[in-house]
């Protein structure tokens, strides 16, 4: 099968256009009909020469994934199952509001993190993507915007955990925020990890430049043992410390996410211990109100304790913000779609079957 041109480095098309006799500025157009006019096909480069398309065409596949799904709602969030050449799936997110264009993207085909309330871990993880498998979500997800639309930020909360794929994941946000690729600036690019502290290190030494989420979702360790089971050979102060050795290197505020769970861990004591645990730091709390998955036991909790809740850590002094729910009726939380979609050829496996693990 011929390659994945995505897989390639930016200096690996150079020696291969050297090798062939083409101009070393062959690849700057290609970059710019990939990245700016949003190109869907070697034959769309019109500036190439028609033997250059026709030879590029033969030995690189451009796109390696279909989209088996394309779910759009009404608030402008549109959602896409992927298939990709193995048949593994993933899902990415275009989310629209009045100022900005967000993508929410891949890095793993499932999850290894295990976080009871998630259905991308629900069957544990199959491999890592590849660096042209996260840049091609990107892309995909460009050409879904309008002519006078442009993205404006990256979230990689997708399906899989970005800390255990930085070797697919940095090169792939290199060429996001290239100037000459898709020129979205680091502080729009936002990681979310579960923390894993020896890649927050590796990040951070790397590439500080880009906004870090911690999933932190219970102020202690023995709640979050419970939740996030990776955390048992973690535990939250290794977390914190690499957290606030992250944002010594980046000056950038953190973000700590917390998946709002009714009954288990939105109570006023779980908001006091969160507040205590993020006092001191130049941190926003971004509250996640549970977005339910079918078969799983856990609930969103009522308006009046989500609003209790937020009162109570911020009375404490930290910045909070509910990320409201977007393309809720279109499964737009992580790995619901990839589920439902399963679940629908597969009905020998009933709704919430976790016995993949
Ligand atoms: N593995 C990374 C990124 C993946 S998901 C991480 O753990 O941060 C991005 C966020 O969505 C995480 O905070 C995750 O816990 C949260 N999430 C997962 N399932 C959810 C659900 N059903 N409802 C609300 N938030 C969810």
């Amino acid at each position: 099968m011929p390659a994945a041109f995505l897989d390639l480095g930016p200096d690996e098309f150079r020696v291969w256009l050297d090798d062939h006799r083409q101009p070393g500025f062959r690849a700057d157009q290609v970059r710019r009909w990939l990245f700016a006019r949003r190109a869907g096909a070697w034959d769309d480069m019109t500036d190439l020469p028609k033997a250059l398309r026709t030879q590029l065409a033969d030995e690189f596949r451009l796109w390696t994934m279909q989209t088996v799904r394309h779910q759009q709602s009404e608030d402008g969030t549109e959602k896409l199952l992927i298939e990709l050449a193995d048949r593994g799936q993933i899902e990415c997110v275009l989310l629209r509001d009045a100022t900005r264009r967000t993508i929410c993207i891949s890095t793993q085909v499932g999850c290894a993190m295990g976080c009871v309330f998630c259905a991308s871990g629900l069957n544990g993880v199959d491999r890592n993507l590849s660096t042209g498998e996260i840049l091609e979500q990107a892309l995909l997800l460009n050409r879904l915007l309008g002519p006078e639309e442009r993205l404006s930020h990256v979230v990689v909360m997708g399906m899989g955990e970005p800390l255990a794929n930085l070797d697919g994941l940095l090169p792939a946000l290199n060429q996001i925020s290239h100037p000459d690729g898709l020129a979205i600036s680091a502080r729009r690019i936002t990681i979310s990890t579960v923390g894993l502290p020896p890649a927050m290190r590796r990040l951070a030494d790397q590439s500080g430049r880009y906004r870090l989420a911690v999933s932190l979702h219970a102020p202690d360790d023995e709640l979050r043992n419970e939740l996030v089971p990776v955390n048992r050979n973690i535990g939250l102060q290794s977390i914190m410390d690499e957290a606030d050795h992250y944002f010594q290197v980046s000056g950038r505020r953190l973000t700590f996410e917390y998946v709002l769970l009714g009954g288990v861990n939105d109570s006023p004591r779980h908001a006091r211990r969160l507040a205590s645990l993020l006092a001191g730091r130049e941190a926003l709390l971004n509250v996640i109100p549970y977005n339910p998955v079918a078969g799983l036991p856990y609930q969103t909790p009522d308006e009046t304790a989500q609003r209790a809740f937020g009162q109570i850590v911020r009375q404490a002094g930290i910045r909070v913000k509910f990320r409201h729910r977007k393309g809720e009726k279109i499964d737009a939380a992580c790995g619901q779609l990839r589920r439902a979609s399963f679940q629908q050829q597969n009905p020998e496996f009933p709704e919430g079957d976790s016995s993949g693990r």
